[in-house]
């Protein structure tokens, strides 16, 4: 309880940044980065995008290129707790292709225990929790993974090969949007690991075209938990959408043609459209603009009123990065 209290007091929207350590063979020389101190972060602008200088962003919390996947989860433990008390909650991963986001949500290609990322250990985290109170709560929880590509909504945990195209409903009552989307029960952290292998499988086989079109598609894990108070019968239901969005360099429009024209006008398209709907919470407009792409549909019912909003903006370090860099700071203080 006093977990919500504070985070009640933080407010709804929560804007975090992350900056990836420099990979093997990535020259050092130069960083992006010029100094990180709690919650600022101070990039190095050289001439050439204007007056040089140094240019500080600020962040509810900001973790450099040495934190931990630990430190990185303990930090959103509560957010992510308060799933069982019946808040919506959508965590979003947002950078340029190679800045970190798979990393934060899922993890690097060779998984250990120490690297799980945020979706592992956030189902584990209420697996815990609900044993722990299960005396007077019983909880249910299941999990849905889906993909938003080009505007279309796809289901990865679909077990009979290509996975379909589905529609988001409106306003169903149990706060399900894609009814048509496999919905899995979880108990075990292995349940957990069996079905993300299953929806990176189906991820991987449609791309077999297009090289990493993870990179330019939208995953979504939702996870949905229903809790019955064993005294009261009383029925709460919370859910939290996790979101590795697809990268969000801009695309030189005078070199592609085509698919991949078509590709990065929808990832504008959706990126914007986020943007727009966290900025209008944050400012408390009246009118929310969620019907302008898929995923702002998708996630209406967990944008806004009670429901809790994470921004995680990643940054990479490397100094021919910095135009994505400082584009994507500013995505993070126009929504914060
Ligand atoms: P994105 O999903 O944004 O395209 P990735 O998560 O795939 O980026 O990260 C790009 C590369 O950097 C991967 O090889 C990944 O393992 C590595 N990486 C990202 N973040 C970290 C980190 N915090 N610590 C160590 N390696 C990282
Ligand atoms: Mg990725």
């Amino acid at each position: 309880k006093l977990y919500n209290l504070v985070q009640d007091l933080k407010g709804n929207i929560r804007v975090y940044c992350r900056v990836r350590p420099f990979l093997p063979g990535e020259p050092t020389a130069l960083s992006t980065v010029e100094h990180i101190e709690e919650g600022t972060i101070t990039i190095r602008v050289p001439s050439k995008y204007g007056k040089e200088g140094h240019k500080p962003f600020m962040f509810n919390k900001v973790f450099g290129p040495s934190a931990t996947q630990e430190e990185v989860f303990s930090d959103m433990q509560p957010l992510v707790r308060s799933v069982l008390d019946g808040y919506n909650v959508c965590i979003f991963a947002y950078g340029q292709t190679g800045s970190g986001k798979t990393f934060t949500m899922t993890g690097p290609k060779e998984l250990t225990e120490e690297s799980l990322g945020v979706n592992y250990r956030a189902l584990a985290d209420l697996f815990l929790l609900s044993d722990q109170r299960k005396d007077t709560t019983s909880y249910e929880i299941s999990v849905q993974m889906l993909e938003i590509y080009n505007e279309q909504v796809r289901d990865l945990l679909a077990t009979d090969g290509q996975p379909k195209r589905l529609e988001i409903r409106n306003n169903s009552q149990n706060g399900i949007n894609v009814p048509e989307a496999s919905l899995m029960p979880v108990s075990t952290t292995d349940d957990v690991i069996q079905l993300m292998d299953l929806g990176q499988m189906n991820r991987a086989v449609s791309s077999t075209a297009m090289n990493d079109r993870s990179s330019r598609s939208h995953s979504c894990v939702t996870v949905h938990v229903q809790g019955r108070d064993l005294t009261s019968g009383t029925i709460l239901h919370g859910s939290m959408h996790l979101v590795d969005l697809a990268g969000s360099e801009r695309v030189d429009k005078s070199e592609v043609t085509g698919d991949r024209l078509k590709e990065a006008q929808h990832i504008n398209k959706s990126l914007s459209a986020l943007g727009d709907v966290i900025s209008s919470l944050s400012q408390k407009t009246s009118h929310v603009p969620y019907r302008n792409s898929k995923l702002t549909q998708l996630l209406q019912d967990s944008l806004g009123g009670s429901a809790k909003t994470l921004m995680f903006v990643h940054i990479s370090p490397e100094a021919d990065t910095l135009g994505e860099a400082i584009s994507t700071l500013k995505f993070a203080e126009r929504v914060g």
